[in-house]
């Protein structure tokens, strides 16, 4: 018999072989940023712990096994159960795993602000995804905690809840914090991650401080979110931030939460997948913008470890998609782009709007004092994200509504708005702006993944006007 009467143990012994995938999770190794480090003029040592080589190629399955193990511990899973979470795709990735060797059947539940593709990765798992809409309050029955709730209670399943899940940081306490600190040889003084159910930057830092209460910690956040200061309107970087706090979240512990925009960390993401090599998503962008920022700060003996939770391979239809980046105002194509329009327009006004609850005579008298025929409709108050755009309204249309019934006059804006208008980046080239314009009266401009102004037909022939006295005046 070719596989011998030696025990599986003796047949294994001497070699490097991994019982499963699950052994493989954790033991990431730490490689320092040198490329990036000369590019921005850092002098002490900037490394990054690469959490993208674990099986599911994000910190998330350190997590994902630890809540696993201790709910069989408490008996909360039992064999062939079901396991139901709200997850923005890494969590359930590491879950998905785990529960392919163990035995259990996942169903996740996503917000359709998530990247298409991670949707795609967690069904190639084997899992059920359900994608809800993320522009809804979270006790709405459509939300997405909402319906992972329902579905917990239908399937009778076990629900990690890596929001309150302590072993979601205590994942940490054990794995990633003492991997820094036998990597660095405990010279470590700086750690640095983004922050989203908390676990990673709250576990890592407790255990570090356990060794040196002297490191320092530092919380990297969308600057939209709670916990940097902002309101927790919508961002668009994923995986970190919040528009509350999580059970995981300790101030006491953080030494600074640095705020990053979504156009600093989705360049800096593309920036280090170029310069090191090294393919990393928004939120690790995020992490190394704010790692950058402390290092400015830093002298040349700090050891600053920046944690990168997942790969950019999740958002190549997004932070890696040059049309995506230009569209939203993150990327220039061009020279002279929407933007000189924009600019020929003389005093760029600040964006007219008006809100949803807006009746239709506020938005006819914004119109007519500015003299404009379309306005967006934006929730809440500028500066807007882009996903507070929900309609808007045109003169036209108002003109036809109210003439066939008056009172419409004071409705609200929201009951009788139209479709959102198309957007257009302030980097994006002029000839794509009239080729938009021959379908829609006027553009929304996005800079930074905020609308910025609307621009119409008649602004381009503006522009066209100008550049044409120009090219005359310089002709003689
Ligand atoms: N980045 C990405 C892409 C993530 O999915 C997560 C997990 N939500 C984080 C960062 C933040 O990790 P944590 O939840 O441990 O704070």
């Amino acid at each position: 018999m070719p596989w011998g009467d030696d025990s599986l143990d003796a047949r294994l012994h001497g070699t490097h072989i991994a019982d499963s995938v699950v052994d493989l999770i954790g033991a990431t190794p730490l490689v320092r940023l040198r490329k990036i480090s000369e590019k921005y003029d850092i002098p002490s040592v900037l490394a990054m712990k690469m959490e993208t080589t674990n099986p599911g190629g994000s910190a998330k399955d350190r997590p994902a096994l630890e809540m696993i193990l201790a709910a069989e511990r408490d008996g909360l899973l039992q064999p062939g159960g079901t396991i139901v979470e709200p997850t923005s795709g890494n969590t359930g990735v590491g879950l998905a795993i785990v529960a392919a060797q163990r035995g259990y059947t996942c169903v996740f539940v996503m917000t359709d602000k998530v990247a298409p593709e991670k949707v795609s990765l967690l069904r190639a798992y084997g899992a059920e995804v359900v994608v809800c809409p993320v522009a809804v309050p979270p006790d709405d029955p459509s939300s997405y905690y909402k319906v992972a709730e329902r579905l917990t209670y239908e399937r009778n399943a076990f629900r990690p809840n890596q929001y309150a899940n302590p072993n979601n940081p205590i994942a940490h306490v054990k794995t990633t914090g003492p991997e820094i600190w036998q990597q660095t040889g405990g010279r470590v003084t700086y750690f640095v991650a983004g922050a989203g159910t908390c676990g990673t930057i709250t576990g890592t830092a407790r255990y570090l401080r356990q060794q040196n209460p002297n490191v320092r910690i530092v919380a990297a956040d969308p600057d939209a979110s709670v916990f940097s200061g902002g309101s927790g309107r919508p961002y668009l970087v994923e995986g970190v931030g919040e528009d509350f706090y999580p059970a995981a979240w300790d101030p006491d512990l953080y030494d600074d939460v640095i705020p990053v925009s979504d156009e600093e960390s989705f360049l800096m993401a593309r920036d280090v997948s170029r310069t090191e090599g090294i393919l990393i998503g928004g939120s690790g962008g995020l992490a190394v913008a704010a790692a950058i920022k402390v290092a400015k700060n830093a002298d040349p003996n700090d050891i600053i470890v920046v944690l990168n939770p997942d790969s950019g391979r999740g958002y190549l239809s997004r932070v890696f998609d040059d049309d995506w980046m230009a569209n939203f105002g993150f990327l220039r194509e061009c020279d002279q782009c929407v933007g000189a329009v924009l600019d020929t327009r003389g005093d760029t006004p600040s964006l007219l709007y008006v809100n949803p609850s807006s009746t239709v005579r506020q938005a006819i008298d914004v119109m007519r004092a500015n003299g404009v025929s379309q306005l967006p409709v934006c929730k809440n108050t500028p500066p807007f994200a882009a996903a507070e755009v929900s309609g808007s309204v045109d003169e036209l249309e108002l003109m036809e509504a109210i003439y066939a019934d008056p009172s419409v006059m004071n409705t609200e804006v929201e009951k009788v708005m139209g479709p959102k208008l198309p957007t257009i980046g302030v980097g994006q080239k002029v000839s794509k702006a009239v080729e938009m314009l021959d379908r829609a009266p006027a553009l929304l401009v996005l800079s930074g993944g905020r609308p910025l102004s609307v621009i119409t037909r008649t602004d381009l022939l503006q522009y066209f006007e100008v550049v044409a006295n120009e090219n005359e005046a310089r002709r003689g």
